[in-house]
């Protein structure tokens, strides 16, 4: 049976509908917390709530929710938003980023180093698989991909320790593979311990990758089958939405169409409308499509036929369960 897995329960693949690859919706992050990054916490439910609906108005059918235990998951938060709004929310297991693991797991008188440091592969891989199978943090609320994620220009051995964990975990239940790069660097190197554990990269997206806008770079992931995920529409203190198009259409041209995905990443109080009245949620799928479509249709593509494999025909591919021998 053909399955993605959301917070509320597993869907069909039609069912997906439009889709926003990449985002954050409640978090309480261990590590911005002890350092009182405030922008970085999302921790008004209601107002969450209140954005996630202003989404699904929009005509976002599905979010994934890009948190990881490490960043201050809120799995029963974001469960309830979906119940209440009727959004689609697909959930995430597995890790983020090292620099983050110096914080104090909450409750426990540890760091997500120590613990990381301590436990072996087969274990991380169990709390991994245990997340997409049984659920996450103690509840009945499952995950619907496994996430790693790696450093600037690095890859700790921590890092590594995390890869293949998910790697195996992913092996094991069939879930889609995320991984953050940081700042869009690393994924060719990722890549070659995803190949290591024998993973097929059509089941991997790699997250963040406007923050390297870089074109010969996109195409030799994208030879791989792998997904890109251009995630971050509308942070123009990174590039201009200019930078971020103009990668969208080279892969496109370029026959690689089948395998972009679009998000937001919004991971501030300062990227949301009912936090700080900036655009939020809505703004790709009430403003920023347009743009696109237009400046598609500029440069010979069908730009209609873009959107719809951007948001809804290549998630659909994306999040699907691999399906297991
Ligand atoms: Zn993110």
């Amino acid at each position: 049976m053909r399955f993605i897995r959301t917070m509320t329960g597993d869907i069909s693949p039609e069912q997906l509908g439009f889709t926003y690859a990449h985002e954050h919706i409640v978090c309480r992050p261990p590590y911005w917390l002890e350092k009182g990054q405030d922008d970085l916490i999302l921790d008004d439910v209601n107002k969450s709530e209140k954005e996630v609906l202003l989404a699904k108005q929009a005509g976002v059918d599905t979010i994934v929710d890009a948190t990881a235990i490490d960043y201050g998951r809120c799995p029963q938060d974001i469960y309830h938003i979906a119940v209440n709004t009727g959004m689609q929310i697909i959930g995430t297991a597995g890790f983020n980023k090292s620099f983050l693991w110096s914080a104090k797991i909450p409750g426990e008188n540890k760091t997500f180093s120590d613990w990381i440091e301590c436990a072996d592969i087969q274990e991380l891989t169990n709390f991994v698989i245990d997340e997409v199978e049984k659920g996450m943090q103690g509840t009945a609320i499952k995950a619907g991909q496994v996430k790693f994620g790696t450093g600037y220009n690095s890859i700790s051995p921590l890092e590594i320790k995390t890869i293949r964990a998910v790697c195996r975990a992913h092996l094991m239940t069939g879930a889609p593979i995320h991984s953050h790069t940081e700042a869009g660097t690393m994924a060719l190197h990722q890549i070659k311990y995803l190949k290591e554990e024998g993973v097929d990269l059509h089941h991997v997206s790699f997250g963040h990758m406007d923050r390297n806008p870089d074109t010969y770079y996109h195409c030799l992931i994208a030879d791989t089958g792998a997904f890109l995920c251009f995630d971050g529409i509308a942070k123009i203190k990174y590039a201009p939405e200019s930078t971020r198009i103009n990668c969208i259409l080279e892969l496109a041209k370029r026959g690689y169409q089948k395998q972009i995905l679009v998000s937001g990443d919004t991971a501030r109080k300062s990227y949301y409308r009912s936090y700080t009245h900036a655009l939020g949620l809505p703004y790709i799928k009430e403003e920023w499509c347009s743009r696109l479509e237009i400046e598609a249709e500029q440069n010979g593509l069908n730009g209609q036929a873009l959107i719809e494999d951007i948001f809804i025909n290549n998630p659909r591919e994306c999040f699907e369960f691999k399906e297991l021998r």
